[in-house]
């Protein structure tokens, strides 16, 4: 099938590379010059596992092309995915401008009968808007034409966004037309093929999935937040309490970790719009507003510790920070809890020494130069001159410490594990004060 994907980012860069590397004929169109000139040079803007030697094989293949025209672009598929950033507006509802903004392009440009799929994160309702951007330019260009909108959103995680899209649980396309159901069952029926992963229902019940998906996700981080630090002001250790609760198949094992909060480009962002269309409709989502609080409560947690482990004084103290990615195996940053850490350090009057294995050059890209960030190579250079350890992000290469070796790199015997990665007592067995989330220091 020809395809074109608006929006070369996490979502859209993936769909196009896994659906040419099905066999289909995909155009990635962008806005973004640079992106796209980097793409077409064979570098890959983003990092994630398997992806780039998947684009490479694909351009070779001549079965994916990246582009700025978009006319060429809107021509060129039966398909146009929607794949661009619903970033919060500044009452947190999601800001739909880009998407609309493909879908004026669409309609500016088409000649023929196109399939306008909203893959993007959008409030229930966005599809109609879609369509009446669609109608608004087509009755401009004085043409009737015919088109559907159907609503596909995107389930893939950040750091296994290859191994998602082609295995993924369910896919989920919301339509009535059979028209767009035949199209999307031959779209997908290469990642089809052993079970039934496709899933129609109405626009209105996918868009509402996907928000509702996120959410659940979010609730279970935000609830082990809430009782890990319970736990921690109880005397308890909430790592014997997730293997407890765990063990419940009715809980399970999945998304239950206590740590410095979420963070990523979905889960803060989509928290927040949902709880912004309810109050649209005059509906209080108490709960998630609970989430969302809980959630910025606890990426305070780790500087709130430093505090009080420097006694409030923490100017001119040195941290090492291990981990910036907001999770490992990729090297997004948005909403990353080290963010907040590293801002609040600064304000303080600290400074930082981070090192993380993928995420360095969007950290220098996000803070530019500046005096009180250095950014390390290499994992064991951050502890140079440091004056405590605190962990961000759990990447595996972090697991494995010599405690020996740190107590005699820090100033301070010092380590705050954001995400409780270490046995206590090996920690302070080597002389290291150890402050992790929930586990009975209630610092
Ligand atoms: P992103 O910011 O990484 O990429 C968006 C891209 O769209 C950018 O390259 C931007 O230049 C481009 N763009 C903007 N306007 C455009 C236009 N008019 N024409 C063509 N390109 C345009 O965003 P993302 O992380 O890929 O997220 C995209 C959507 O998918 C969001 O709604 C997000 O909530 C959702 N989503 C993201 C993830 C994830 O893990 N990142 C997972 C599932 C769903």
């Amino acid at each position: 099938m020809k395809i074109t994907i608006f929006g070369s980012g996490y979502v859209g860069l993936v769909t196009g590379t896994c659906l040419a590397d099905a066999g289909h004929e995909i155009v990635c169109v962008d806005v973004d010059e640079d992106k796209v000139a980097r793409l077409n040079a064979g570098e890959v803007p983003i990092y994630e596992p398997g992806l780039e030697p998947m684009i490479r094989t694909n351009m070779d293949a001549g079965r994916l092309r990246f582009t700025t025209d978009a006319e060429m672009a809107v021509n060129f598929g039966l398909l146009q995915f929607i794949a661009v950033g619903t970033p919060p507006d500044e009452d947190g509802s999601a800001d739909l401008k880009y998407v609309l903004k493909v879908a004026e392009t669409i309609a500016t440009h088409m000649q023929d009968y196109k399939i306008v799929i909203d893959k993007s994160t959008v409030p229930v309702g966005t599809a109609d808007k879609v369509s009446a951007a669609i109608d608004k330019v087509l009755k401009q260009r004085g043409v009737e034409l015919e088109y559907d909108v159907c609503s596909n959103p995107e389930f893939l995680k950040e750091g296994a966004a290859v191994e998602d899209f082609s295995k993924g649980a369910r896919i989920i396309v919301g339509t009535d037309s059979e028209r767009v159901k035949r199209a999307m069952r031959e779209c997908y029926s290469p990642y089809n093929r052993n079970h039934e992963k496709l899933m129609f229902m109405d626009v209105r019940c996918a868009e509402l999935t996907k928000y509702a998906a996120n959410a659940m996700l979010a609730t279970k981080i935000s609830f082990m937040n809430e009782v890990a630090n319970l736990a921690e002001t109880l005397g308890a250790d909430i790592e014997q309490v997730r293997h407890g609760i765990g063990s419940d198949p009715r809980i399970g094992y999945h998304f239950i970790y206590p740590g410095c909060g979420y963070g990523g480009s979905c889960f803060p962002k989509d928290v927040q719009a949902l709880a912004r269309a309810a109050s649209d409709v005059g509906y209080n989502a108490e709960l998630l507003n609970a989430v969302e609080s809980v959630n910025k409560r606890q990426k305070g947690k780790l500087f709130q510790k430093l505090v009080q482990a420097f006694d409030n004084d923490l100017e001119g103290k040195t941290i090492a920070l291990w981990g910036l990615a907001f999770k490992p195996n990729t090297d997004d940053m948005r909403e990353a809890p080290s963010r907040e850490l590293m801002e609040s350090l600064w304000k303080a009057g600290a400074k930082v020494q981070a090192f993380d294995p993928e995420a360095s050059r969007e950290c220098k890209r996000i803070y530019g130069e500046r005096d009180d960030l250095t950014i390390t190579d290499k994992r064991d250079d951050a502890l140079e001159g440091a004056d405590a350890l605190v962990i961000c992000t759990e990447w595996k290469a972090f697991r494995t410490v010599d405690f020996d070796f740190v107590k005699q790199k820090l100033n301070t015997p010092v380590i705050v594990d954001g995400r409780n990665l270490f046995d206590p007592d090996t920690v302070k067995s080597a002389g290291l004060l150890y402050f992790a989330m929930g586990r009975g220091e209630s610092l």
